[in-house]
């Protein structure tokens, strides 16, 4: 037999369900694993691209709202010195003046205070002060006393609050717009009265005779920024702060003050130390690391609480007067978390189409098993010579063929069988019959062998056979026995006389004669031509003498066949003697015969 293959004689050993159902199994395995992995990979590269396309959106979105936030107090500055230079804004009625800036606050709600100083160092400012509206201004528009009144909506004086010592004129905000002509900035400063963060812009004004005689000014409150920021649709645990050139905190989109409390009064807060854990540590990673958080902008990924957030670092400029950093981090889990859901429905519905697929798949095996397996049970009856068996089926499929190709077969078979069998009964009877036929004719050829032809009764062989059988037995008994042997009397004469058929005829007669009178236990067969010889079983010689002779006298009185023959016979009997050997015996009765023929014949020697 060939050695078969480790592999071969593993799978050899497997039922054919498990060899059916294994290999889907493990397609499925090996399919839905690589789908996972490469699903994964995607949302892994996915979200991170998610993220940088957020962040970008982000920056470019609070990029144009500062732009816009930063260009209207500039614009109602400039606004105003347009007026003035065209003369259509009256620079001397102060409270005129102080309505129309309030008008200019209250339709702008980044503004919180707008003024006008001039080259004497007297102001008029209107503003919003803790939900009031206010209108302040300078005596004859000279540095001095500075009168703030509480103002209606309208901008009508409804009484005044307080004084204090004012002049314009030393203010950073006059100064640095008189000199350059241009806006002026200044940096981010914390109210006086109140913790909010503001900041100021400031713009010459030429005379429409083109001497400078003043600057206008806004300010702004920044905690609209923080507004603004948590407005921006983020992910839950994103953040995103703004912070000045000094590092400390202007806006971000978390609850936390841009302030911390020392000895009793607010202190602006450094975004190292926010309370916040991912603005903290955002930007003392990137202090510590880059060096610097403004220069360029910086992109990383920092494990803040065990999680991995992706931060964007930029720097983001108004016309170069401010120079903020913006931070934008989003946690990845974040939008993973989303993803993950959805990863999990796939999953659930991955595996719930796996599922069906196995039981569609086990259900159809068995259908294929089923007929499979009662085939295999039947044809195993039909080894222990159940022949005919039939399997009830009504598939129309292949297995179906194939069951009724096993019935017609089983019944074909059966028949065969039944047909077999007949014909081996057939065959064994006729054997039986042969069997028989050639016993017979054995007996027959048997007989024949030892048959005289023409007479009938036994040939010589025979006699000296029987006379061998004899002589044994007297010796081993001590028995005796004797014999006769016959001659008939002139038979030359006889076929001279009547031809040598009439010859046989009295040849034939003689036997039938002889073997009337001899008994059963004798033996009479046909010795030479015309002569007999009679073994007589336990008869001593004068026994054997008295019946030769009756023999004789019969004879000699008989008339054989259609031509009236008649004949005599002469005999020689002799009696067994001890350590006789065949010839002895038989020497004897030819010798008594010769002397029977000797004296005249028809007669009987002893
Ligand atoms: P005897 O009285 O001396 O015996 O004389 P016999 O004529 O009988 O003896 P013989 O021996 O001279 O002759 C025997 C004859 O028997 C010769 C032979 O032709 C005849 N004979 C032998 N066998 C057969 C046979 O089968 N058929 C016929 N028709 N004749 C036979
Ligand atoms: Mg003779
Ligand atoms: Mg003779």
């Amino acid at each position: 037999m060939k050695k078969q293959s480790v592999y071969f004689r593993l799978v050899n050993k497997l039922s054919l369900r498990t060899i059916i159902v294994i290999p889907v199994f493990l397609i499925l395995l090996l399919g839905s694993s690589l789908i996972y992995y490469q699903i994964e990979t995607f949302f892994i590269k996915y979200s991170a691209k998610v993220i940088e396309t957020n962040q970008v959106r982000i920056k470019n979105h609070v990029y144009d709202h500062l732009d816009d936030y930063f260009e209207i107090p500039v614009m109602v500055n400039k606004y105003n010195a347009i007026l003035v230079k065209n003369k259509q804004l009256n620079l001397q009625d102060e409270q005129l003046l102080g309505r129309i800036l309030l008008n200019e606050v209250k339709s702008n709600t980044a503004i919180d205070y707008a003024y006008f100083a001039n080259s004497d160092g007297g102001i008029v400012s209107s503003g919003l002060y803790q939900g009031t509206n206010r209108i302040s201004y300078t005596k004859d528009m000279k540095a001095g006393e500075f009168r703030i009144y509480e103002a209606d909506e309208d901008g009508n004086i409804l009484n005044y609050i307080k004084s204090v010592e004012f002049d314009s004129r030393k203010k950073p905000w006059y100064i640095e717009a008189n000199q350059d002509g241009i806006p002026y900035w200044t940096g981010v400063y914390s109210g006086a009265q109140e913790p909010i963060l503001g900041m100021s812009t400031s713009y010459p004004v030429i005379s429409p005779s083109g001497v400078k005689i003043g600057v206008f000014g806004t300010d702004i409150l920044l905690d609209q920024l923080s507004k603004f920021l948590k407005t921006i649709e983020i992910t839950k645990n994103s953040v995103v702060c703004l912070v000045d050139e000094k590092g400390l905190i202007v806006a971000s989109s978390t609850s936390e003050k841009p302030f911390k409390d020392i000895n009793g009064s607010q202190v602006r807060l450094a975004a190292v130390e926010s309370k916040n854990t991912v603005i903290r540590e955002g930007y003392n990673r990137v202090i510590t690391k880059y060096n610097h958080y403004f220069n360029e902008e910086i992109k990383d990924r920092i494990k803040v609480r065990g999680e991995d957030y992706y931060y964007c670092f930029s720097k983001y400029s108004y016309n170069d007067k401010i120079n903020w950093n913006l931070m934008i981090s989003i946690p990845r889990d974040d939008l993973i978390g989303d993803i993950e859901m959805l990863f999990l429905k796939f999953s659930i519905i991955f595996f719930a189409v796996v599922i069906l697929i196995l039981i569609a798949y086990t259900i159809i095996s068995r259908w294929i098993m089923q007929p499979i397996e009662s085939l295999n049970s039947k044809v195993n009856q039909m080894t222990n010579d159940n022949w005919g068996i039939q399997i009830e089926t009504n598939r129309r499929d292949e297995l179906g063929q194939l069951t009724r190709s096993f019935n017609s077969m089983s019944i074909k078979l059966r028949d065969y069988i039944l047909m077999l069998n007949n014909k081996q009964e057939e065959l064994e009877e006729i054997n039986t019959t042969l069997e028989e036929l050639v016993h017979e004719r054995t007996k027959e050829l048997e007989l024949l062998t030892i048959t005289d032809s023409l007479t009938n009764i036994y040939n010589k062989r025979y006699l000296m056979e029987k006379l061998n059988q004899n002589i044994e037995k007297a010796k081993r008994y001590n028995e005796t026995f004797s014999i006769v042997i016959f001659d008939i009397d002139h038979f030359k004469k006889v076929n001279d006389t009547y031809g040598h058929l009439e010859g046989d005829v009295t040849l034939r007669e003689v036997s039938n004669f002889l073997a009337s009178t001899v008994r059963d236990v004798d033996v009479l067969g046909r010795y030479g031509g015309e002569e007999f010889m009679i073994i007589m079983t336990s008869t001593k010689l004068d026994e054997a003498y008295i019946a030769a002779d009756r023999a004789r006298d019969k004879l000699s009185k008989l008339i054989i066949g259609s031509k009236n023959i008649k004949i005599t016979i002469s005999g020689g009997v002799a009696e067994y003697r001890t350590d006789d050997s065949l010839l002895d015996i038989i020497k004897r009765a030819d010798n008594n015969l010769y002397i029977a023929k000797k004296s005249g014949r028809n007669k009987i020697i002893k």
